[in-house]
């Protein structure tokens, strides 16, 4: 729609004028890591992170919420909980932005679900180009996400003393009129900001020994692979790779009865395919019940099958599973093995 241009000194005073009408979360500093959570206080917000321990899909699914309440008894009543409320969410960096388009895809079609939606739609989006690697794990330009053109409302770009602020919709357009102080950008902006833009890419390296459009039709001949055997070796099924995971969205339903068993609620929080009792169903079968097939179909969910899907492939880049596993597995590695040995 529009460039604008918004003083880092203006950050601040935005920040603190949001607070007022919505929840605003973004990232903040934990000891040496980051996590996106609510700004209570503008100077917490830290637009410079690398990236967070969990990715900004907990504002949008959160790891455990209510679906709804019931009682039992002789009029029994369901009544649905939507937690939803009016949110900013910050700092976005771009590979999570992409993650966020697949959610909306996987929660939108089929079975719509009202849970996520709501909290979708009354989220505003404030994206973050990112102009370094977050650290040698990150393989968003193997994957195609280190930039964006869509899912965001506003995208802010670094130019040093200011931010570049391209306006997507008419909500960030209003956002940013209501309670920034942006100007529109001058012919000397948009030569700063090609710039910057184009300085950026050699700053990142490809980490895919191929392309990954490949992907999709390489994993389909390696259902037998050896490396799914070395891989549940070495997995201890923790489940964090999952649980960090930005386009990870499986969960378990459950139900919490109260002491008297006349009321109670249901709720659901994140799960993950790499537990062992994942794929346990009625009768104790388990029909994953090794390792190295729970291995296998985390590979296969972020190459091949969420693009028979969603028409785009279940892993951004962002690395954060790699950083996370205590057994040292590489998604990474582990495609470029496959495309080694084709
Ligand atoms: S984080 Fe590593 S060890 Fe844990 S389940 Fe995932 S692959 Fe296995
Ligand atoms: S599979 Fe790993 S690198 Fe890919 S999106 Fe998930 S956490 Fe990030």
């Amino acid at each position: 729609m529009s460039l604008m241009i918004l003083d880092k000194g203006a950050v601040a005073p935005l920040v603190n004028a949001l607070m007022a009408d919505y929840r605003v979360v973004g990232p903040q500093a934990r000891g040496p890591k980051f996590v996106f959570d609510t700004i209570t206080d503008p100077s917490q917000l830290r637009l410079d992170y690398n990236t967070t321990i969990l990715p900004p899909k907990k504002v949008l699914q959160p790891p455990e919420e209510r679906l709804a309440t019931f009682v039992r008894g002789a009029k029994p009543q369901v009544e649905t909980v939507i937690e939803a409320q009016p949110t900013v969410l910050l700092g976005v960096h771009t590979c999570d932005l992409h993650a966020i388009q697949l959610l909306d895809k996987a929660f939108s079609q089929e079975y719509p679900d009202a849970h996520y939606l709501q909290r979708r739609e009354q989220t505003v989006i404030v994206s973050l180009e990112c102009l370094e690697p977050c650290d040698e794990h990150s393989f968003c330009k193997s994957m195609g996400t280190l930039t964006a053109d869509e899912g965001y409302d506003l995208h802010l770009t670094d130019l040093g003393a200011s931010y570049a602020v391209d306006v997507a919709t008419e909500r960030g357009a209003e956002l940013l009129s209501k309670y920034g102080t942006a100007r529109e950008a001058t012919a000397a902006d948009i030569k700063r900001l090609n710039e910057v833009l184009s300085a950026k890419w050699p700053r990142f390296t490809y980490r895919l020994d191929f392309d990954a459009a490949e992907l999709p039709a390489l994993l389909s001949t390696a259902y037998d692979h050896p490396l799914w055997d070395e891989l549940g070796e070495r997995c201890l099924a923790c489940g964090s790779c999952t649980n960090v995971c930005p386009t990870c969205y499986c969960f378990n339903v459950f139900d919490e009865v109260d002491m008297s068993l006349a009321e109670g609620e249901r709720r659901r929080r994140w799960d993950s395919c790499q537990l062992d009792e994942f794929a346990r169903v009625a009768g104790g079968e388990n029909f994953r019940k090794a390792r190295a097939a729970r291995q296998r179909h985390r590979f296969m969910r972020k190459g091949k099958y969420l693009y028979e899907r969603f028409g785009v492939l279940g892993c951004v880049g962002c690395g954060r599973c790699i950083r996370t596993c205590v057994a040292g597995i590489s998604i990474v590695d582990g495609f470029n093995t496959i495309y080694g040995s084709a």
